[in-house]
């Protein structure tokens, strides 16, 4: 990871325990946590930080775009600290959701754009299906 303080100083955020943790947290994994699991993570070393802090935390990364938010339906928003554009499969049946890696949508995006007269920004594409795990699982019912 690049100098933490860096980065914050350039969004001009204040360095507090609370956001680095919850940034470091997510540039660690891959597993695109919710809020709930986030805060779980953090609970051993962070006794005292509260759910409401991890997501005001969250809030203020996802802002200034240091941290993805993800949509994947049914009001379920899980936190990604990949920002570069990359679009996400999630499993029907675990709810794992699992980076697509190389899959450019640029040029969706100037297909839209011819389209709609719209000036794109940005596009958010979720694909949906079983986990290998899930799959492996359903084979031995
Ligand atoms: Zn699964
Ligand atoms: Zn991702």
């Amino acid at each position: 990871m690049n100098n933490l303080s860096e980065v914050f100083k350039e969004k001009k955020l204040k360095l507090t325990p609370q956001r680095i943790a919850v940034y470091k947290y997510l540039k660690s994994t891959k597993e695109h946590p919710s809020a709930e699991v986030i805060y779980k993570a953090l609970q051993p070393e962070y006794p005292t930080m509260s759910l409401a802090t991890v997501y005001k935390a969250l809030k203020t990364l996802v802002e200034v775009g240091l941290v993805q938010e993800i949509n994947v339906g049914e009001g379920n928003f899980r936190y990604d600290g990949m920002v570069c554009p990359h679009s996400h499969i999630q499993c029907l049946s675990c709810g794992r959701v699992d980076d697509i890696a190389g899959f450019c949508f640029n040029d969706l995006n100037d297909t839209v754009k011819g389209q709609t007269d719209y000036e794109v920004m940005t596009s958010q594409v979720y694909f949906y299906g079983l986990c290998r795990d899930c799959k492996n699982n359903k084979k031995d019912e």
